[in-house]
């Protein structure tokens, strides 16, 4: 592979300016560089907003159909370069190839969402409030907003945020994590292709120093991240501090509840896919499960027996089920997870350090299992972020309730079940964002909103769908008081009301 450096992307030109080193980036499955990524100075963080701030002025007041045009060309040409997209998260975030697609394939139907904007922006108008008085609300955009993306998913928080935030006619500056930059390296070459203006959309990276400058700046009308629940609460503060409206998506810890009459080949798949799919590092991903003592030994038999067919291995081979972790830190600190679980006495029953792989130098871990833990454990409290699972045995549906109530994350738990009451009883009292009924990973599909509660989420508008239009707007509301133009009359104007009538019975006639 060619070895690649990531550049800026300012004001519609690459640029290295104001850079002041560069990070390596490693391929998770090899472990071998392939190339570097850019950290950059405060002052090009600054000098992006500033970009932004002069493309906002015309970007906003371009027609609306040319400017959902862009997308249209932005969502075709991700469509003709799905498999390049799919490559570039694979090989540096390590996300399997097949999931990977996946990820770019909900891009698309993001996009699909967002050319629909002309219809989703329209504001509201209340006639007749008095004699001659209306009312109207119009739905505008802001100015510059920046964003701020996780490791995990470098496209789908692109989508999120971008497309929304300028066909509603604000510009962006992105900032992709330092882990995972590919991707944005390769949208840019698409914004390039269409021909989208200068500075309506500017990338730029490096670490969290460089987003200090925009709390402070008046440019910046709004600030987005999703990212762990520590970063959220830490931009939150300076989001309020400073008056920035912000939508900040944070970590997870996500509860499957296994009752008795559960189909359990459905629970098998599905745990397999929410728990290890991307290597447990997804925000939705399963990582707590919890099981009713009628099928506690039988299920967790099931789960071990299934997680050892799990083939781990390099994110392009297409055998492999689960690929790497992101770094060699990542897997060292989900290592120390796995030895403090074993410390504080939670029954290891499935093992996946050292897993058997190809590639030795990659950042692997195999599924994990910890049966019979307690909540006041660790592993139990804490966003591991891996491939480990804590089992959990309740009572019945309230306890498992009562575990999810008390949690400080709050952003997706789903229940497997067949029986009806606990379906209803679930979706009403779950305390989380986004519930899963027989599915694993409840992620909501691009029509509606995205997002959890509690530590999950920091702000109220959630992302994607009817609330991704909600906070990247504002409302201004208009009262309309009209009067009748000089020597308007109603007196005359009954007068008149005969000769009317007369042209159009002839009309009718
Ligand atoms: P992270 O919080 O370490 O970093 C996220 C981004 O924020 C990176 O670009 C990083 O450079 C930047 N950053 C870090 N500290 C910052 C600070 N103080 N100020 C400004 N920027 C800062 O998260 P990560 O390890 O890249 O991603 C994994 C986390 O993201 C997990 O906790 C996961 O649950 C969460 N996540 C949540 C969702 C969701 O929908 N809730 C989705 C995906 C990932």
């Amino acid at each position: 592979m060619q070895y690649i450096r990531i550049r800026n992307y300012i004001d519609g030109q690459w640029s290295e300016a104001g850079v002041e080193g560069f990070a390596p980036l490693y391929n998770p499955s090899t472990g071998e560089q392939f190339g570097e990524v850019p950290l950059s100075s405060q002052k090009v963080s600054q000098e992006a907003v500033e970009s932004s701030f002069v493309a906002y002025t015309s970007w906003h007041k371009t027609p609306i159909a040319k400017r959902i045009g862009f997308l249209f060309s932005m969502r075709e040409a991700v469509i003709r370069r799905m498999e390049d997209l799919a490559v570039s998260i694979a090989v540096d975030q390590g996300k399997h190839i097949s999931e990977a697609r996946g990820e770019i394939q909900r891009v698309i139907q993001i996009l699909d969402v967002a050319c629909g904007i002309p219809s989703l922006i329209q504001g509201s108008t209340l006639e007749r409030i008095g004699e001659n008085l209306s009312g109207r609300v119009i739905r505008q955009p802001l100015g510059v907003f920046c964003g701020v993306a996780p490791f995990n998913f470098p496209a789908l928080v692109f989508a999120w945020f971008v497309p929304f935030a300028i066909g509603v006619g604000n510009t962006f500056v992105f900032k992709p994590s330092t882990q995972s930059p590919l991707f944005m390296q390769k949208m840019v070459e698409i914004f390039e292709e269409i021909g989208l203006p200068k500075g309506v959309v500017n990338i730029i990276h490096g670490h969290r120093s460089i987003v200090e400058p925009w709390y402070g700046d008046r440019k910046v009308a709004g600030i987005c991240l999703v990212g762990s629940t520590p970063t959220a609460k830490q931009m939150a503060q300076a989001c309020g501090k400073e008056g920035k409206r912000s939508m900040l998506l944070g970590g997870a810890k996500n509860f499957l509840v296994v009752m008795e009459d559960a189909d359990i080949d459905i629970f098998i798949e599905n745990f397999l896919n929410s728990c290890y799919g991307s290597a447990g590092q997804r925000c939705l991903a399963g990582s707590v499960v919890a099981i009713v003592p009628e099928i506690y030994d039988t299920c967790l038999s099931r789960m071990v027996q299934a997680s050892k067919k799990v083939k781990v291995g390099n994110a392009m081979d297409p055998d492999v089920f689960m690929g790497p972790v992101i770094s060699k830190e990542a897997k060292k600190k989900i290592e120390q997870y796995i030895e403090i679980g074993i410390r504080e006495g939670s029954p290891l029953i499935l093992d996946g350090r050292n897993p058997a792989v190809k590639d030795p130098g990659g950042y692997y871990i195999g599924p994990t299992i910890f049966k019979d833990v307690t909540p006041c454990k660790t592993i139990y409290r804490e966003e591991i972020f891996g491939p480990v699972v804590s089992v959990v045995a309740i009572k019945d549906m309230d306890d498992a309730l009562e575990l999810i109530r008390n949690q400080e994350f709050g952003n997706g738990a789903c229940v497997f079940t067949q029986n009806l009451h606990y379906t209803e009883k679930f979706i009403a009292d779950v305390n989380v964002g986004m519930v899963g009924v027989n599915v694993g990973i409840p992620a909501p599909h691009p029509y509606l909103p995205f997002g959890g509660i509690k530590n999950s989420h920091i702000g109220t508008t959630k992302v994607q769908g009817k609330d991704g239009i909600d906070f990247f707007t504002q409302n201004k509301i208009v009262t309309i008081k009209t009067a009748p133009p000089t020597g308007y009359s109603s007196e005359k104007n009954r007068t008149e009301e005969s000769l009317v009538k007369k042209v159009r019975s002839c009309v009718a006639g």
